[in-house]
């Protein structure tokens, strides 16, 4: 889905129980009450919307790129999280108590009743828990795989505890319409971790992939080769990802996000260039081949599929070369006429991956730590080097599309944009899911 389509429809889903309490809201109330009611009604929407933000759905994080999915899932989760903190303290001045026999959908009173009370007591404790630990995840000292799985399960926590506390305490949230729509809502918001968590996988089982070689890239990158087993394989763009799983149950959380590097073009059998870092990737060199694999995907916008820039910048720090190498590849075997240009950036010269390849290719290696006598650039990809490699016209017309290291990210982005690189012409993917 476009971006701008996707922008309307959140803004439409999460005005929508705002909108049917406004219409058929009761007696009108002092801006104050109204206001508190607003804050807990967005918050909760915003919270159960979170639950289709989590970048696992194809139309939305492959239409505005995974890493704008990401970003806006934390901001909107920050966002409602103050609101839910702020709401309870703007009720003051209505009656409060037990429910009044003229009053019986509780539009002019607040309820003081504890059983409507505890669960949205709960959900006010639970809340920034999750959110915090979210935001502090790196720094503890927990398994990727259990976070996600906690950050799962509390979420799906403080959406029943909200959907009890907005139905049986909230003001409009008794109103029968309104019963139903936030009823349908949260349905929506568990159907989706049922998706993610049951369906695809259901799906990706029937599916299999065998693994058909793992080979060392480098002293720490390794090249992983799946085939499909018993079906034609993935239909994926060059430069997009996927979910992959080696050696786990379908249903396992045990997955982690690739890059495919190979083309789409090269046939069903797909690559990935893994860096070892941590607890999976440290292990690839292990597998076997002919273990079982499951691929989730394809998902991600880095794509130049259906683009008419004529010439395509491919700038990438270490690992970042993955995604950029399937584009080079698919290019080259579909005698694609653009020039390109590539700036690829590591520590050691060891570091470099498939230079066989690249070095047929217009391609600039940048090294931090760069061995005596090294004839080619030297410090990181900035925006010097930039200014030599590319030419003002080249700035102006052609694509840039770029994956690394956020500091490279950010360095280079800025650079494009002040040498007049229009925004719609960078293209770029960060390798970090949170
Ligand atoms: C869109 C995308 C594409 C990527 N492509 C590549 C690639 O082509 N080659 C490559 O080497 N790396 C790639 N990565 C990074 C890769 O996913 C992580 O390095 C890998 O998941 C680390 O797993 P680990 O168990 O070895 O490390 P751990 O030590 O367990 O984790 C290190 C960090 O990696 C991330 N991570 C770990 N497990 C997961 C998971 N299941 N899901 C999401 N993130 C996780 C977390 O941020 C975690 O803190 C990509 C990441 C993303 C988001």
């Amino acid at each position: 889905m476009k971006p701008a389509w996707l922008i309307v429809a959140y803004l439409a889903a999460v005005a929508l129980p705002l909108i049917v309490s406004w219409l058929v809201g009761g007696p009108p109330r002092p801006f104050r009450e109204e206001l508190a009611s607003g804050l807990g009604i967005l918050a909760f929407t915003m919270i159960l919307m979170e639950f289709v933000l989590s970048g696992r759905f194809k139309s939305i994080s492959n239409g505005v790129g995974m890493d704008v999915t990401m970003r806006f899932h934390q901001m909107m989760a920050r966002t409602a999280l103050a609101f839910a903190l702020l709401h309870p303290f703007l009720y003051r001045g209505a009656p409060s108590g037990g429910q009044r026999p003229w009053d019986p959908t509780r539009q002019l009173t607040i309820t003081t009743d504890f059983s409507d009370l505890s669960t949205g007591i709960a959900a006010f404790l639970i809340l920034p828990t999750l959110v915090l630990l979210a935001i502090g995840r790196t720094q503890l000292d927990v398994k990727y795989e259990t976070w996600r799985l906690m950050h799962g399960i509390g979420a799906l926590l403080v959406a029943a505890l909200l959907l009890h506390h907005t139905i049986y305490a909230g003001r409009y949230g008794s109103l029968p319409v309104m019963t139903w729509l936030w009823g349908a809502m949260t349905g929506m918001a568990i159907g989706s971790l049922l998706y993610v968590y049951l369906l695809v996988p259901l799906r990706d089982k029937a599916r299999g992939w065998r693994v058909t070689s793992v080979n060392r890239l480098t002293p720490k990158q390794w090249e992983l080769t799946v085939t499909p087993d018993g079906h034609s394989g993935l239909e994926f763009k060059a430069g997009q990802f996927v979910w992959l799983n080696v050696g786990h149950s379908a249903f396992s959380l045990k997955e982690n996000p690739f890059s495919i590097s190979s083309a789409p073009s090269a046939g069903p059998e797909v690559s990935f260039i893994i860096k070892e870092l941590g607890d999976f990737t440290r292990t690839v060199g292990q597998i076997e081949p002919g273990s079982v694999a499951y691929l989730d995907g394809p998902y991600g916008s880095l794509s130049i599929e259906g683009r008419d820039e004529p010439g395509v910048a491919l700038i990438a720090g270490g690992v970042g070369i993955a995604p950029l190498i399937s584009i080079l590849r698919q290019m080259r075997l579909t005698d694609d006429p653009r020039k390109v240009k590539i700036i690829y950036g590591n520590r050691l010269e060891d570091q470099i991956a498939c230079r066989d390849e690249l070095d047929a290719e217009d391609v600039t290696y940048v090294l931090t730590e760069p061995p005596q006598g090294w004839q080619g650039a030297r410090g990181f990809i900035d925006a010097a080097l930039m200014d030599r490699v590319f030419s003002p016209t080249e700035f102006k017309e052609w694509i840039f599309v770029m994956c690394g290291p956020a500091i490279m990210m950010n360095i280079v982005e800025d650079h494009l944009i002040a040498r007049g690189t229009p925004s719609s012409h960078i293209l770029s993917e960060r390798f970090d899911y949170d």
